[in-house]
């Protein structure tokens, strides 16, 4: 399964701001970011006029970036939210707000979620039971979300789960971290999917 494995604060200094790739290091004085606060390269302090298209581009960028998605599965997210009914930017970010690493990621059981990931793909998550180890599986009302027995053990994930017991996650899911169980108790809303994007920009963007 293919996935960017370049620099990450790269990617956030071209956007502008924080994408929280690095987990825990994005708040500390080491975030790129803060250090560094231009787009890289050589012209990156240079002038900024950017054009309508490239407004456009930027914010389907960052929206990639922001969730770890390559281009070829965004544009198919973004096909499979022209077929569902309603707004189709809305369709777009709940179906990427729906994907298995970021709802482990909510729930605080990552650190970031390129960690999510790479746990989901270690096979340390059951859903509804079942060891399902595909980060961009996309999880449901109702699905329940528990760690494998087996991994409880292992110090990272013991760690992950004292973070997820001091985490709120968003008001469409649940965590109990005395059952270590997370669940998905309603669809997310826009309103309630904190992603800094202007996903109407995207849309624009596809259907030229
Ligand atoms: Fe982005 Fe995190 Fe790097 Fe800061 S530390 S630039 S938020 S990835």
């Amino acid at each position: 399964m293919a996935r960017y494995t370049g620099p990450q604060c790269k990617l956030c200094r071209r956007e502008g701001q924080k994408l929280y790739l690095k987990g825990d290091r994005c708040y500390t004085g080491k975030c790129g970011i803060d250090r560094r606060s231009y787009a890289p390269g050589q012209h990156g302090q240079g002038r900024k006029k950017v054009s309508e298209y490239g407004l456009q581009l930027r914010e389907k960028q960052k929206a990639r970036r922001f969730y770890g998605v390559l281009e070829k599965q965004f544009r198919n997210s973004y096909f499979k939210a022209t077929r569902q009914p309603g707004v189709t930017g809305e369709n777009l970010l709940r179906l990427l707000e729906r994907r298995l690493d970021n709802v482990i990621y909510r729930f605080g059981l990552a650190a970031s979620r390129n960690e999510a990931r790479q746990l989901v793909r270690h096979g340390h998550f059951l859903v509804n039971g079942r060891k399902t180890n595909i980060p961009s599986f996309h999880v449901r009302v109702g699905d329940e979300i528990t760690i494998r027995d087996k991994s409880k053990d292992s110090p990272r994930v013991k760690e992950l789960m004292e973070r997820a017991a001091d985490n709120s996650p968003p008001v469409w899911l649940e965590y109990d971290p005395d059952l270590q169980k997370g669940r998905v108790v309603a669809m997310p809303s826009r309103d309630e999917i904190d992603t800094p994007v202007k996903e109407t920009l995207i849309v624009e963007l596809y259907s030229k």
